[in-house]
């Protein structure tokens, strides 16, 4: 896909169960940001077709999708996102969860990305997030989410992929915040720094805001 345009881009990272859903799916409500979830537009292509029989075949086994495969979905999804006008680069930010999820995957979506942040949600309790998948089974009927083997699979190969993503990243983008809270208080401490992040833009795009509070401007 050619594109001339990058979006301004918010990356979501944390290992399975640290919530980046439950706070990708809240900011996801505001009306400048677009929550895309590659799991989540993996989990909707429909069962009976082949690319959806394809995806099953690793989320089952708590393996990535290959990564040209993975890349072609999330950029036919972002076409249709664009055709449809419910994503305008001019417009909304993006919201990436669980993409990209290794530096592969960083380096060919760079071309589209203008990554403005990296909210590294950090889980230090590994039981902690077991417990979370366990019940987001049972909620979600989540084959992957059922077998402890897998689940166990996830959690370990995370922090390896971590690491290798944000080597792609300058380090200044990365926000940690402490995902072991509950969920109200994980999305406190994203909105203040999301806050900051506005308000630097807001001023950077703005440089005669002083003259305007002096009433200098005409
Ligand atoms: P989790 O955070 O628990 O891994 P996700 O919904 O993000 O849940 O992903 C579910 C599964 O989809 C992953 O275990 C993996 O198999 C696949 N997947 C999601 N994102 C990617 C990606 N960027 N590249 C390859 N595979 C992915």
């Amino acid at each position: 896909m050619s594109t001339l345009h990058k979006y301004r881009t918010i990356l979501l990272f944390g290992m399975p169960g640290s919530g980046k859903g439950t706070q990708g799916g809240v900011l996801g409500q505001l009306p400048d940001m677009v929550h895309i979830s590659c799991g989540d537009v993996f989990r909707k292509l429909p069962k009976y077709g082949a690319l959806g029989k394809e995806i099953v075949h690793y989320t089952s086994r708590g393996e990535l999708v290959p990564d040209d495969l993975t890349v072609r979905i999330w950029e036919r999804h972002i076409q249709i996102l664009e055709m449809q006008e419910l994503l305008l680069p001019e417009k909304h930010t993006l919201l990436l969860d669980g993409l990209p999820r290794n530096f592969d995957q960083a380096e060919r979506l760079d071309h589209m990305l203008d990554v403005v942040q990296i909210f590294y949600l950090i889980v230090d309790d590994l039981e902690k997030a077991r417990d979370r998948l366990r019940s987001r089974a049972l909620r979600e009927n989540r084959l992957d989410d059922m077998n402890e083997e897998v689940i166990l699979k996830r959690l370990k190969s995370f922090e390896d992929e971590t690491i290798e993503t944000l080597k792609f990243y300058d380090p200044s983008l990365v926000f940690k915040i402490n995902a072991s809270h509950e969920p109200l208080f994980v999305l406190r401490d994203i909105v203040n720094r999301l806050a900051v992040l506005q308000t630097s833009v807001r001023i950077a795009a703005r440089p005669f805001a002083y003259q305007e509070a002096d009433g200098d401007v005409d």
